[in-house]
């Protein structure tokens, strides 16, 4: 028969041993911190009760202790999910990523002057506005005005999205053209690979100074498409699928709510289909990239 003394002696054993194993795997990010001073101070707890005596001690009052245990496991547990989960940026820590090959490996036609410039300094600088903008929206909202910040985030983030693709659309071993399935899609949907080439010249040619030609797979039509994006984003983010939107245009709201907005989307939240949006989470993450 164990006593509740030798029970919650080994409480405070098994809280050393969890430490044990946080300090061999060297976890040392805040979350790790964390949950080691969370069984510290529940461990004294423990403590600071056996010195007391354990004689007016409730059972309601040992499921206690236990319960404050299994949550330090249960955040242990999902730290380490975090941290496998490969391709999940915290907000406000993405990178440069490294061009995928050498700076000047495209010359002629791209000049090594141009890629570093490029690279170094335009691309840094879109992911380092992502990052100040993500931190500003999600972890210190006390940084106003919001729209501020949502211009800021489409921007830098398109920007940073956007160049992300455009180096690893390059090589220096470029085959000229597609093959494959790709080849045939563009010639069943554009009609030819030359005319593919020429549309996609002149959608190029047609942005005026700040944009991208950009071929698009578009999941809803099962089609390729050309388009132009001005700027990178014009409060897109680019390369992402949505999976929840609100229509916030007055014809969605107006008749009803008139200039009402807050009632109109405090009442919205009733009617989400979140069953959809889970489906549509399902699928849309089948796709990922290699993430910075
Ligand atoms: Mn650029």
């Amino acid at each position: 028969m164990v006593t509740r003394n030798q029970y919650l002696e080994s409480l405070i054993q098994w809280g050393d041993d969890v430490k044990n194993l946080l300090h061999q795997q060297s976890i040392s990010n805040p979350v790790g911190n964390h949950s080691i001073n969370d069984i510290n101070n529940w461990q004294q707890n423990i403590r600071s009760i056996l010195e007391q005596g354990t004689d007016s001690l409730e059972d309601t009052d040992i499921q206690q202790l236990q319960s404050e245990g299994e949550q330090i496991l249960f955040d242990i547990y999902q730290m380490g999910n975090e941290r496998q989960a490969t391709g999940s940026i915290p907000y406000g820590k993405h990178r440069l990523p490294p061009l995928p090959y050498a700076y000047n490996a495209l010359e002629p036609y791209i000049s090594e002057e141009i890629m570093r410039l490029h690279h170094d300094e335009h691309h840094k600088s879109y992911v380092d506005g992502l990052n100040k903008a993500e931190v500003a929206l999600y972890k210190d909202r006390n940084k106003d005005p919001i729209k501020h910040w949502l211009r800021e985030q489409a921007f830098h983030g398109s920007g940073h999205y956007l160049h992300t693709i455009f180096w690893e659309n390059m090589t220096p071993n470029s085959t000229k053209k597609p093959s494959g399935e790709l080849l045939l899609k563009i010639e069943q949907d554009f009609g030819s690979w030359n005319k593919f080439k020429k549309l996609f010249s002149d959608v190029a040619e047609s942005v005026e100074g700040v944009g991208w030609a950009i071929l698009l797979w578009q999941p809803r039509s099962g089609k390729l498409g050309i388009q132009s994006f001005e700027k990178h984003q014009l409060f897109q983010i680019a390369d992402s699928i949505p999976l929840l939107v609100l229509d916030m245009w007055e014809h969605a709201y107006y008749l009803q709510y008139k200039t009402d907005k807050k009632a109109y989307i405090d009442n919205w939240w009733n009617v989400v289909n979140w069953e959809n949006v889970n489906e549509r989470y399902q699928n849309a993450s089948k796709l990922t990239w290699q993430a910075y």
